[in-house]
Parts: C-alpha cells; sequence; structure tokens
C-alpha cells in the first residue's frame, strides 16, 4: 500500500518524499490507518523497522487538524533515541511548519528551557527529565522503547508521569518486547489498543 492508500495527507507524503521514503514499511502500514481512526496502539517493533515514523506520521496529521501547544510526548529510555526520535519529527514536519523540541538533559539545559518556551507541538523527553508542564495539556502520549522505560531507574518517573497526564488521550506503546511488565503496562494505561507488529 501507499502512504496516500492508508490516508496520509499530501503534505506528509512530500515530506517522506524528501526523506525518500517511497513506501511505508510493514510496521506504518498497519498502524497509521489505526492511529488516524483515533486508537491507542501497541506496536511490537524494534529500531529499524520505521516504528518512528508509524507514531510520527498520524501525530503530525492530527496537528495538521487542530494545531496545540504541547500535543504530543514521546518518552525515550536514552538520550540518543530521544534525539533520533526528535530529528525525525523535525525531518517530516518542519515544512508544515510544526515545532519540536527535546528535553535530555546535560549541558544545554539553557537551551531546552528556550525551547520549551516556545511553545513546541511536539517534545521528546529523556524518562528521567521531566518538565511536568509539558504534560497537563497533552493529546497523545508515546511510550518508547516500552521493556526499556520500565527498568528500575525509571520506574518512579514513569508512574509520576501516568498520573499528572489527562485521562484523556490517545497512548501508543512501543517495544522490542513483550514482557509481563509491559503487559501490565498497557492495561494501565491503554484503552481498547490495537496489537500491530513489525
Ligand atoms: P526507526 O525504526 O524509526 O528508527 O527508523 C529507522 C530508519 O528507517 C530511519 O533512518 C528512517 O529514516 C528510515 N525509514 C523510516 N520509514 C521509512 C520508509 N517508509 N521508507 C524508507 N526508510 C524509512
Amino acid at each position: 500500500k501507499s502512504f496516500k492508500e492508508l490516508g496520509v495527507v499530501d503534505h506528509l507524503i512530500e515530506a517522506c518524499d524528501s526523506l525518500g521514503w517511497k513506501h511505508p514499511s510493514k510496521i506504518q502500514a498497519e498502524a497509521i490507518p489505526h492511529a488516524l481512526e483515533g486508537k491507542d496502539l501497541i506496536g511490537l517493533a524494534q529500531t529499524g523497522s520505521g516504528k518512528t515514523g508509524a507514531f510520527a506520521l498520524p501525530i503530525l496529521q492530527a496537528l495538521l487538524d487542530a494545531p496545540q501547544a504541547f500535543f504530543a510526548c514521546v518518552l525515550s529510555p536514552t538520550r540518543e533515541l530521544a534525539i533520533q526520535i526528535a530529528e525525525q519529527f523535525e525531518a517530516l514536519g518542519s515544512s508544515i511548519g510544526v515545532k519540536s523540541a527535546v528535553l535530555v538533559g546535560g549541558v544545554d539545559h539553557v537551551q531546552q528551557s528556550i525551547a520549551l518556551g516556545k511553545r513546541p507541538h511536539i517534545v521528546v523527553c529523556l524518562i528521567i527529565f521531566v518538565v511536568y508542564f509539558v504534560f497537563f495539556v497533552l493529546c497523545i502520549l508515546v511510550l518508547d522503547e516500552a521493556d526499556r522505560l520500565l527498568n528500575e531507574d525509571f520506574e518512579k518517573s514513569l508512574d509520576e508521569i501516568l498520573n499528572a497526564i489527562p485521562r484523556e488521550r490517545r497512548t501508543y506503546l512501543f517495544s522490542a518486547t513483550m514482557t509481563k511488565k509491559v503487559q501490565k503496562l498497557q492495561r494501565a494505561c491503554l484503552r481498547n489498543p490495537v496489537k500491530i507488529e513489525a
């Protein structure tokens, strides 16, 4: 199937084109139609499968309909992954005016505060670098590499975040493995999710 057949709008198809994405990957083909219908998603997928596009494209498309600051937040277990995700949002979204910010702590703390001051549509966070006001209005939460987000060091942050975010939201959970802990997390924070696999 083409991106068009999945329901992706022309502006975003052009953005995919400019990245050399001619056809959707398997996980994208499975995820996008459900996500565009407003469903929650559980994706069993590894890095390299195109999973970032699978959640980024529906988020960007929803934003085009109703632009809003702090619309979506993506939680990442590592700084490198957070930066890669933010780069893909930037590459797909900048031509349609979508602003994103990446929060990974460290030396560029001031720059990150400035980035948040610009009221980005999308915030990608390293899970331990949480800025609570991001969570009060978000419409879509993405838990990326959820198996790694459930690492002991992050459990407290994750709990706090899940307690702070709006109940009325969409949630996309992606994980390389479906452990007991991931299943528990899934039951706690997703609503009638559609399961997809890369
Ligand atoms: P990910 O699994 O999201 O980390 O993506 C892995 C790599 O695949 C990234 O470099 C993406 O730019 C690339 N990619 C994602 N979707 C597609 C696609 N539909 N066609 C070609 N490359 C893609």
